[in-house]
Formats: C-alpha cells, structure tokens, sequence
C-alpha cells in the first residue's frame, strides 16, 4: 500500500469527533490530524487539541451516565467518530475500582483505598485502552495494517483490536519476554516478531520502518498514531473520577513505562475540571518504577529535569523502558501536583502482588506489584499521606507473569483418603 492512498492531513472526511488539530507539547504549533507525531518546528510531541466548547456540563454528564459500560460512554471526550460505539472494537474500559479495605488495613490507610482493576481488559491489560484509540485513528487516516513496539501487552492488545476490526497486524517485540506474553500476542493470529534487542532496540527499528518503504500505509498505535493512542489513557482518570461519585482522588499512584499513561491521567483530570464534572481540588500522582529500570525515578530523587536513559534489568518488563519519551513530563506532573516518583526491588514487588492477592483477591502482573510496593513504600516514608482517599492502578494481569511467582503452589501432595490429610498437618 503506497502512503499516497492515506488519508491527506487535510481530508475534510477524516471525521475524529471533537478532535481538532494537533497541537505540541512544547511551542504550541497547531496541524490538521492527521498520521504525524513530531512537530515540524521543534520535534517536540504532538497531542489532541478539543473543541469542548459546546458542551453544557450537566448535560454532557448525563449523556456519559447514559453511555454504554466501556469507554465509548466518554466518546465526547475523545479523538474518535461519534458513532464509534457501532464499530466493531473490543469495547474495553468501565473496569472495576475496588475499595480495598482489606489492603488499607494492612498498609494503614484510613482515607479510603482503591484499587483500579485494569486486568478487566479484554486483553487483561490497560493497553485495550490506547489500542482502541489508535484503531479509530487507523480507520480515520485510511491504514490496513496496525503495528506497534511493545514490551509485551501492547502486542496482545494490537492483535487482538486488529482481529476484531479486520485489519491486518504485524507487531514487534522483544525476543525474550515471558511466555504469557509471547502467546497472547500471537494467539490472535497476527504477525509477530521478536528482536534481539531490548523495548528501547525494537522502537528504534519501528521508527526506521516509518521512514521506509517496507512499513508504508502501516499504522504504528505508539508510533506515527501516538497522539491518538495516547488520549486513551484519558479514560483510567474518567472512570475513577466517575466511580468514586465525580470527584477527585486526593492521590494516584500510576506505574511508568514511557510515562505516557501518568502524563495523560494528568491531563484527563485537569479536563473534568474545566467542564466542571468535578470540583477542583488538589490531587497528587505518585509514579511508580522497578529499582532494574528507573530512570524517571533517579532522575526525580537527583532534583533533575532530564531522563538519564538507563539499561533495563528487572522482571517487571512491561514497564522496563530504559528511556522513556514522557519521562520529562512524569517529572514536572510529579512535582507540580506535589506527588513523587518511586521505584521498589524486585523482590519488593514479588511481595507486593502477594500481599494484593492476599488481601483482595486481585492477582496482578508485576506492573500491578510495582504500584503497590511503591506505594507501601511510600507511606512507611511519610510521603502518601494515608488519611487521604487514594487510588492505586493494577494494570495488568498476573496470569501473564506467572514466573514472577514461580514457587507458589501446593500446600501439600496426599493420596485420597482421610488419614493422609491429617498427616499433612492441615487439621
Ligand atoms: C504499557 C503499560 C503501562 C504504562 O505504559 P506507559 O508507556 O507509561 O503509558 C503500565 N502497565 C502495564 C501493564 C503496561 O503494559
Ligand atoms: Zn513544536
């Protein structure tokens, strides 16, 4: 597929809802939507500008609660067709926030804890989230393949929307991740490739494909449709502001691959209270790395503005991005809303997805164990205030992790019958 068949920049056809133009992050240069992610003038990061201007609050608040049970209910608010809930997509989102009092006792939090179950997903990680962002983009802009650079659950995500909605995928990753991973990615019947190489190696080479002829008329959800992709992320603040009764956490605790999600968590809430769907209070984002990639968290103990690129070496590896493109961002949310960045051990995080199994019956991937050790981290250093109502992200599910619990397992081996039982020790 040649890139001319695409649709052009300026397609008055290209129909993304309230989405206007793109807008960069850095000097505010505006472009009509299209396929593009760096601005023309300084490379700096594109993202969706609204019109939001027409919206009543309150009505705009009863069409949401009269919106299906996924993120199509905030369609409103988001870079796609309003008739997009029509569409064959995996409809992911509205997943659970469970008040964790079980987890709040053992952690001592008396403000109210949430945890925000993204393992609902279809594809059992928050990725569903972007990838049906991207999907309308690629639909939008006229591409037939969608591909990605992913650190495991973006690839299952990918195939699995592409399977849906009939486009063919390619998708990248690197050649040594976990099972779990490896086989949701290619269940769905897409194309999948591993790099020798580490998340950082297999994005470079999905940047050179761009330029190349070879990856021609293929949407890239975290490449060339990022600003796209990215807004989905928008959804996770929606939702918990919407759970707890439109109103604010007063603190979250987000993990941090490239920082795109906690950058664009930011940007959801600061959007509900300028339409007035919330009060406006301050909240504080935590960021939450692995000590074996934690670049942003060095970087934020140094007092620095800028990510010292690092080489990843921990087993939460959907999170390892040793150079993360939102990374300067995290920063500035972190210590503007008064938040931190933190990073736990690996072993921390083991006892994490423990201790949350334990207590609530929420069996996480090591994403969900990083959150939580930070955040045990951070109130044991007076950091998270723990009378304060607080939300933390599970993002992904622990059945895909399942080596980062190897050991787990029979309490005992007895034959069928009574006295064996009692010899166990059990009674
Ligand atoms: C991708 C991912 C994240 C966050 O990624 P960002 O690049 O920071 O947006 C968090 N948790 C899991 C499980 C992921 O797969
Ligand atoms: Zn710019």
């Amino acid at each position: 597929m040649a890139v001319q068949t695409v649709a052009s920049t300026t397609d008055p056809t290209v129909d993304l809802g309230p989405a206007a133009a793109l807008s960069c992050r850095e000097c505010g240069h505006r472009v009509p939507l299209g396929p593009v992610f760096a601005c023309e003038e300084c490379f700096g990061p594109l993202e969706i500008a609204y019109d939001f201007s027409a919206y009543d609050t309150e009505e705009l608040r009863k069409r949401i609660e009269a919106g299906p049970a996924n993120i199509w209910r905030y369609a409103p608010l988001l870079p796609v067709p309003s008739d997009v809930a029509d569409k064959p997509n995996l409809n992911p989102g509205w997943t659970a926030l469970v008040k964790a009092d079980n987890l709040a006792r053992e952690l001592g939090v008396t403000g109210g804890l949430y945890v925000k179950d993204d393992s609902g997903n279809p594809t059992h990680s928050f990725k569903d989230r972007v990838v049906a962002q991207a999907l309308e983009a690629a639909r939008a802009f006229g591409f037939t393949t969608l591909s990605c650079s992913s650190t495991g659950n973006l690839a299952g995500a990918v195939g699995a929307a592409a399977a849906r909605a009939g486009f063919r995928s390619c998708v990248f990753i690197p050649h040594d991740l976990e099972q779990g991973k490896v086989v949701m990615a290619a269940v769905y019947g897409g194309e999948l490739v591993g790099i020798e190489g580490n998340y950082d190696d297999v994005n470079r080479f999905c940047s050179e494909l761009i330029g190349d002829p070879a990856g021609e008329g293929w949407g890239f959800v975290n490449v060339n449709l990022r600003p796209y992709y990215a807004e989905g992320s928008k959804t996770l603040a929606y939702e918990i502001c919407e759970q707890l009764g439109w109103r604010l956490p007063d603190q979250i605790v987000v993990p941090i691959a490239s920082g795109s999600q906690l950058t664009k968590i930011d940007k959801g809430l600061q959007e509900l209270i300028k339409l007035g769907l919330v009060e406006d209070k301050p909240y504080k984002i935590f960021g939450a790395q692995a000590e074996g990639c934690s670049p942003v968290s060095v970087a934020y103990k140094e007092g620095h503005d800028v990510v010292r690129p690092q080489k990843p070496n921990t087993i939460a590896k959907s999170l390892a991005i040793g150079n993360p493109a939102d990374g300067p961002y995290v920063l500035d949310i972190a210590r503007r809303t008064g938040g931190a960045v933190e990073d736990v051990t690996d072993e921390q995080v083991v006892d994490a997805i423990k201790l949350l199994a334990r207590t609530e019956g929420i069996f996480a991937e090591t994403a969900g164990g990083v959150t939580v050790g930070v955040t045990r981290k951070l109130i044991e250093n007076g950091v998270l205030d723990p009378s304060l109502t607080t939300v933390v992200l599970n993002t992904g599910d622990g059945l895909k992790t399942l080596d980062a619990v190897a050991g787990t397992g029979l309490t005992a081996t007895i034959r069928p019958n009574l006295e064996s039982f009692r010899e166990a020790g059990l009674v």
